[in-house]
């Protein structure tokens, strides 16, 4: 997939929009302008002048308007500190690097989401115009309209632990921790499979246990990615990749959950607070006792005060 981005006047992205008149897409990106699509090409204009041509005649409309070449070599801006935390190789931020992160560890209903990204370092500054950042400064509404933007311009690769799998791992002994590990090693397996024969120049992982127990828990696994393997707490402030990574694991679990509020007849609720309990209740007293492990992570102690409540309702 071919990408270009072009640093234009705000009066040429007017003209732009006036050309694709016919081509305007009714579509809600954070900070665009417009977004226009051709037979070949995905044309989306921003507010801080960037405009980002996708598809195979990226180039050909590119062209139209500016050449690629002057407007990239824009040196990084202020915002490129290299942070060196603990063990992380210096200028780690600015590297082409795969990055890593989960979602619904502790959500009481749904599953655990795991993603690995690929970002080159040439990418950086495209996805900081998206509005690629900490997910946990973002609302549900910004995570759906990133993600779909940066799953066509970014490799990546998703792990879904259902829940019934999950339950039946967990049951079997597995921690949580160990689930986590494997579907972390397997979503960068996944995307060094995608990028081969390139190679990233960092995998950063952002952390759940010390790289020691995170090796552990792998040693029964037939290939584990072990070189340039990095941790780090708050890695979504270290590099974009995770950041990414953490923002499409989060649309693949809001994803799961209205998929599971559909069968369930109603919306059911994130986190592990009292608000799951009422929720978990309401669906054994429909749906029967059974259809909780498709649901919901059992071991939580939400699952007897559920059960604790359809009780006191029956009697
Ligand atoms: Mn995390």
């Amino acid at each position: 997939m071919g990408n270009v981005v072009l640093n234009l006047e705000m009066n040429k992205i007017m003209e732009m929009r006036n050309f694709y008149g016919k081509n305007l897409l009714d579509k809600n990106i954070p900070g665009s302008v417009f977004a226009a699509k051709t037979s070949a090409c995905m044309i989306t204009a921003y507010k801080s002048g960037k405009v980002l041509f996708q598809g195979n005649d990226s180039e050909k409309e590119a062209g139209r308007w500016g050449s690629a070449s002057a407007s990239s070599k824009k040196p990084s801006s202020s915002h490129s500190k290299s942070v060196a935390k603990g063990d992380l190789p210096t200028g780690i931020g600015q590297m082409s690097a795969i990055g890593s992160d989960e979602v619904g560890t502790g959500d009481f209903f749904g599953p655990i989401t795991v993603v690995a990204t690929y970002v080159k370092k040439e990418n950086i500054p495209l996805l900081k115009e998206l509005g690629v950042r900490d997910s946990k400064d973002l609302n549900d509404e910004k995570i759906i309209a990133i993600a779909k933007v940066i799953k066509d311009i970014i490799p990546f690769s998703l792990m879904t632990l259902k829940n019934e799998k999950y339950n039946q791992v967990q049951q079997s002994g597995m921690s949580q921790g160990k689930m986590k590990a494997i579907l972390h090693n397997q979503a960068i397996l996944n995307v060094l499979d995608k990028i081969s024969p390139e190679k990233p120049e960092a995998i950063l992982i952002d952390q759940f246990v010390q790289g020691s127990t995170y090796f552990q828990h792998l040693k029964s696994q037939k290939a584990i990615a072990k070189e340039n393997v990095y941790f780090s707490t708050k890695a979504e402030g270290i590099h974009l990749a995770v950041a990414a990574a953490s923002i499409l694991a989060r649309y693949a679990f809001i994803q799961y959950i209205d998929k599971l509020s559909e069968a369930a007849g109603f919306k059911i609720p994130k986190g592990a607070g009292a608000q799951v309990d009422v929720a978990a209740a309401k669906l054994i007293m429909s749906k029967g006792r059974d259809i909780l492990p498709s649901f919901v992570k059992l071991h939580f102690a939400n699952s007897d005060k559920a059960m604790a409540l359809v009780n006191k309702k029956r009697n």
